[in-house]
């Protein structure tokens, strides 16, 4: 059985990716299982998914704690301790984190297994102009770096989890251009086979750590301690060159992370943005850039 838990943040596409992974080793005839963690699931928070795949049946069930390879979309996720992307990383045959290549993130992180980096945000910035949605390349890097999954069917994953989400004929083609590039980019990681994880008749059910899904907002009144920061994918910057001081950004802010100066210009709360861009959609001078969060916390 490969086991694959994949780690992101809401708007990543991280439940996409573990579908596309599951609907291609499903046309590869294989048996399979994938299912996402569901509660603070809002863009930015920390989700998980799992896919698991086998000729055999499947019984295991519940969240992967001893995962063969680890997917991770965001460096900033590998310095969050709330989200524990690397917990059971001695069972990995390897970690995949979405970064540059040459990141030098084993020491930095203490990553053991071989570490796979490719940038997947980049070339969707450059494919689909956009630094979140990364499902496609993720689900490519999966699939090629178990050896199991043939190009074509996780190309058409691609195109039948996307159309489903009713994505337009044009996202569905840019995706599968990503897609096809990061997997024949990659290189296939040498697997151990593993055991199926059932002994016996007596089912044992992983348990879902308290971060691993939610806002850590746990007591009233401690939504301030709170970084909330943490779980930026974009970055809004305010251009005060272009701001009217209008004001309608922090009107439109969620979160409360826009307070206006007594000169009347809106400065961002980086502690508490969550990145949802609202502000930058708002700006009626299009003064609020969206950039990728690049903060390591
Ligand atoms: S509206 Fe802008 S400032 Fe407020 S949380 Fe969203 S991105 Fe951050
Ligand atoms: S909405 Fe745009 S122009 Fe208005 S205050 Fe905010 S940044 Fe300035």
């Amino acid at each position: 059985m490969i086991r694959i838990r994949f780690h992101g943040r809401g708007g990543h596409g991280v439940k996409t990716a573990g579908r596309i992974v599951g609907t291609a080793a499903f046309l590869a005839s294989l048996q399979v299982q994938d299912s996402p963690v569901y509660g603070a699931e809002r863009r930015g928070a920390p989700v998980a998914a799992f896919t698991r795949f086998d000729s055999a049946p499947i019984l295991e069930r519940g969240v992967i704690d001893s995962p063969d390879l680890i997917v991770i979309a965001d460096e900033t996720l590998l310095a969050d301790a709330g989200a524990a992307v690397l917990a059971g990383q001695t069972s990995a045959a390897a970690v995949f984190v979405n970064a540059p290549a040459g990141a030098r993130l084993n020491e930095k992180y203490q990553i053991l297994p071989p570490l796979v980096t490719w940038d997947i945000t980049a070339r969707t910035q450059a494919v689909l102009g956009t630094a979140s949605a990364l499902s496609a390349g993720l689900a490519a890097a999966a699939a090629k770096l178990t050896g199991l999954i043939s190009a074509e069917h996780l190309l058409a994953a691609v195109r039948e989890e996307l159309r489903q989400l009713r994505a337009t004929a044009d996202v569905v083609d840019k995706n599968v251009t990503i897609a096809a590039e990061v997997f024949d980019q990659l290189s296939t990681v040498r697997f151990a086979p593993a055991a199926s994880g059932i002994a016996g008749e007596v089912l044992t059910v992983g348990y879902e750590g308290v971060n691993l899904g939610t806002a850590s907002i746990l007591a009233p009144g401690n939504a301030q301690q709170r970084n909330t920061g943490t779980w930026r994918v974009e970055r809004p910057e305010i251009d005060y060159d272009v701001c009217t001081r209008c004001g309608l950004c922090q009107l439109g802010c969620p979160d409360g992370a826009i307070k206006i100066e007594k000169n009347g210009f809106p400065v961002i709360d980086y502690d508490h943005c969550k990145g949802c861009m609202i502000c930058a959609q708002v700006c009626p001078l299009h003064g609020i850039a969206r950039t990728k969060e690049v903060r390591s916390w």
